[in-house]
Order: structure tokens, then C-alpha cells, then sequence
């Protein structure tokens, strides 16, 4: 057993050396990659390491083939009498596993040929179903065990083509998005389009929305630098976009066009709150998105406008109808259509589902009629712009499934249509000091992931 560990010493040294004085790579692209990598390598050694020290343990493994069934899997893997039936019970009432799938696994855990554990993984999910036994054979704990994961930044060059959606899938997508480095299952093909439309959203739809015409503005010659980040799941080894940390659109014709990170807490709106959020602005701090998007859904179709007299479809006599309405299917998303704090979320009279959302600068906004509530929020939640907060329904006074919009200032109504344009607040004082102090640090990083080639923008007179 000593030497075994002696061993096991000498190797975790070696590793650790290889990791500190290794030689400094090339980062021609994706300067994340190694590093990663021994991440990786670190993890799983730690893994072989724990079932070697676990002198005692045998994990007996079976997986689904054609026809097959959990009860077969459960007896492939010696698990008999009671702790069978309490398995299926388990597994199929209480955890939800009620059928299982070619490729799915179980792994019966034996400490001392005493059943402790019986995990069972459905194939394309990330995490596991785990019931633990007890001295007495009886389950004690069961719960779907999330599988691990860890975000990651990487640096990718977009050369613009004919698309940005072609230029992401060209050189956007990263090497290891699904376990074989390929598009080979349905599930990778699934996975890798939602990786690009995910990313191209972030960049066309939301970053750049009111910098970039992306139909009229875009030559083939232009370059979007990205630093973005990703999520990375060892166990089921796949990869999925989380979110773009800062990007420059470097136009071929001249001219540059930033998204510069800056988390900060939300102060104005949740006091003391202890939400971090990510906002993009320009250089000199002035925010890149307006105060409120247009719509509060997708793609709503205006079926009453701000009145301040109007007839009303129920009611049927004249009544001001202070707000927007858009028609759209049951179910639609509803977004928020600025960062604010959740001040009422219920049934309303007239109303019926409504939230209302405090923002920034005296602003409130509510969403009438919602047929449910996203689940997750409650009255105080910090919601971001574009969250859904909600679904379209007909609760209330309503003829139809839509969304009744409307937003106060200072407590009296405005029209919606009128007040969209104000823009975000830029960064002043405190704020814009460390912003200042933290752009050359991004920049000499985001530089060293990218080959140190990253463009500034020209010089402008101040
Ligand atoms: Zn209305």
C-alpha cells in the first residue's frame, strides 16, 4: 500500500511540474486549449486515483441494448430481493426513470459485496440517477446527481463570408462541441446548430443590434474578434455556448465597432443584492443596448395602441387604455423589456396573471393576461432584458390570447412606442474609473489568447 502511494507521489509531481514549467505554446488558435487540457487530465487521474485507493469497491456496469429493460440491467448487475423492487420503485415513482433507452447504463456500487449505490445513467443527459442503501438494505437517499461542469473562455476569429451564421459554422464552433470531434449522431447535428444560432443571436440580435445592420452593413472582408464563453461537460465530453464576454466587429472598409465587458452589481435597482451581471459598453462607457426593447414577445402583432380614450371590447362603454396590446399565439415567450427587479407577480382584476418589473431611472413596466409565469422568479428576483418572464394567455378581461404592455414614469402611465429610445445608463464615476483600469488587462489577455494580434481601435481626438 506504501509504495502504492509512494507511486502515486511521484506521478502527481510529475504531473504538477509538467503543468508549471511547461513550455510556453503557441496560441495560433485558441490559446484556452492546452491548459484546458491538463485540466482535464488532472481530473481524470484524480478519478483513477480514488477508484485504486478504493481498495474495497466493485462497480458491477450494464447497459441497455435492443429490448432491453431496467429489470434485466438490474439483475445483470446482481441486484436482487428487496433492493430490486426498491430500485424499480425508486427509479421509475420517485425519480422519473420510466423508460429506459439503447445505450443507457447502471452501475451497481458494492463496498465489501454490500450493495451501497445503484446509479443509473440515461445516455443523453448530463448527470445521473443515484439511490444509496443503508446498513439495513433500505434506500436512504435518492436524487438526480447533476454531472460536473465548468465554464471556460476562449478566443475565436470570425472572417466574415457571405453570412455570419456560415462565418461562425466555419470557424466559430469549437473542436471539441461533441465527443468524437464530429457531427455523427442526431444529437450532435441538434447540438451544433444550437451552438451557432445561440452565438449568432448574441452577436447579431442582442449585442450588436443597435451598432450593426447585419443585412446591410456586413462585407466579406470584415473580422469579429470574440472572447466568448463555454460551458464544458468532461463526463458526457460536449461543449455548449454560454455567452459572449466582449467582441470587436472590425469593419474591411475602416472603422471598429466594440462590445467591452463590465460585470457589476446591479446597486441602483437591488440594493446590497449580491447578483453580478454582465453589460457591454463602448470605450468610452457608453452602453451599447437602449433602455428597453421594442417588444415585450418575439413576434407580436399590435392589436390595440395607447389611447387615452378608446372602446373597450369587453367592457364595451369608452375607457382609456393606457398600454400596448400584442396578439400572439397561447404560450409565446414574454420578455422583459429592461433589467429590473420583480415587484408584483399574480392575478390582477382586469389584469389577470400580470407582472410588473421596476427599472432603473423611475421607469415600471407590466405584462397583463399571461396564461403562467416563468418559473424560477418570484417578487424580488433581479430579471435581465430579454428574460422571459412569462406566457401569452387570456387571463382577465381579454377577447384573445395576447399581452397587455403597459410602463409608468414616476407613477403616471406613458405610452410604451414613445419611451423605448432612451439608452442604457453608460458608466459614470467610480464605475467608469475601473472600467478604464480593467480594459488594458482584457486587452493584453484576450491579445495573448489570440497571438497577440488583437486591433484597437484608431486614436480618436478627445
Ligand atoms: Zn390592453
Amino acid at each position: 500500500m506504501r509504495s502504492r502511494i509512494l507511486l502515486i507521489s511521484i506521478f502527481l509531481l510529475a504531473l504538477g511540474a509538467t503543468f508549471l514549467f511547461r513550455k510556453p505554446h503557441s496560441a495560433a488558435s485558441g490559446g484556452a486549449w492546452h491548459f484546458q487540457r491538463q485540466l482535464e487530465a488532472l481530473s481524470m487521474f484524480t478519478d483513477s486515483l480514488n477508484a485504486i485507493l478504493a481498495d474495497t469497491l466493485e462497480i458491477r456496469t450494464a447497459s441497455v441494448g435492443e429490448g432491453g429493460t431496467l429489470g434485466a440491467l438490474l439483475f445483470e448487475t446482481g441486484i436482487e430481493g428487496s433492493r430490486y423492487l426498491s430500485c424499480c420503485d425508486l427509479f421509475i415513482d420517485s425519480l422519473g426513470w420510466t423508460s429506459v433507452r439503447v445505450g443507457d447504463t447502471l452501475e451497481a456500487i458494492y463496498a465489501r459485496d454490500t450493495l451501497c449505490e445503484v446509479r443509473g445513467r440515461p445516455r443523453n443527459r448530463r448527470g445521473y440517477f443515484s439511490i444509496v442503501f443503508g446498513d439495513s438494505a433500505r434506500p436512504v437517499d435518492w436524487r438526480w446527481v447533476p454531472e460536473e461542469n465548468y465554464r471556460r473562455l476562449r478566443a475565436v476569429t470570425l472572417a466574415v463570408t457571405s453570412t455570419v451564421w456560415e462565418s461562425i459554422d466555419d470557424s466559430g464552433v469549437p473542436p471539441d462541441l461533441t465527443p468524437t470531434g464530429h457531427i455523427v449522431t442526431a444529437r450532435d447535428s441538434i447540438r451544433e446548430v444550437a451552438y451557432i444560432k445561440n452565438f449568432e443571436d448574441q452577436l447579431a440580435n442582442r449585442l450588436f443590434v443597435y451598432d450593426i445592420d447585419f443585412y446591410y452593413d456586413v462585407q466579406p472582408g470584415d473580422s469579429v474578434w470574440v472572447l466568448l464563453e463555454e460551458v464544458r461537460y468532461p463526463g458526457s465530453m460536449e461543449t455548449s455556448f454560454s455567452r459572449i464576454v466582449a467582441a470587436k466587429y472590425d469593419f474591411a472598409l475602416g472603422g471598429m465597432t466594440e462590445a467591452i465587458p463590465f460585470f457589476h452589481r446591479p446597486d441602483s435597482l437591488a440594493p446590497g443584492g449580491t447578483v453580478v451581471i454582465l453589460d457591454h459598453y463602448h470605450r468610452d462607457g457608453a452602453s451599447l443596448r437602449t433602455m428597453f426593447i421594442k417588444m415585450p414577445v418575439p413576434f407580436g402583432r399590435v392589436s390595440s395602441v395607447y389611447s387615452d380614450s378608446r372602446m373597450h371590447p369587453v367592457l364595451g362603454y369608452t375607457r382609456a387604455h393606457r398600454g400596448i396590446d400584442y396578439a400572439a399565439p397561447m404560450g409565446t415567450e414574454i420578455y422583459a423589456v429592461g433589467d429590473g427587479i420583480i415587484t408584483f407577480r399574480g392575478w390582477s382584476g382586469g389584469y389577470g396573471n400580470i407582472v410588473r418589473v421596476r427599472h432603473a431611472n423611475g421607469y415600471e413596466t407590466g405584462y397583463g393576461h399571461m396564461s403562467s409565469f416563468a418559473s424560477g422568479q418570484e417578487v424580488g428576483s433581479y430579471v435581465r432584458q430579454g428574460d422571459v418572464i412569462g406566457f401569452i394567455g387570456t387571463t382577465g378581461l381579454s377577447t384573445g390570447p395576447h399581452v397587455h404592455f403597459e410602463m409608468k414614469l414616476n407613477g403616471e402611465y406613458v405610452n410604451p412606442a414613445t419611451e423605448i429610445l432612451p439608452p442604457a445608463n453608460p458608466l459614470e464615476d467610480q464605475q467608469l474609473e475601473l472600467f478604464r483600469l480593467q480594459l488594458p488587462v482584457l486587452e493584453s489577455t484576450w491579445g495573448r489568447m489570440t497571438g497577440g494580434s488583437l486591433p484597437a481601435p484608431p486614436p480618436e481626438d478627445e
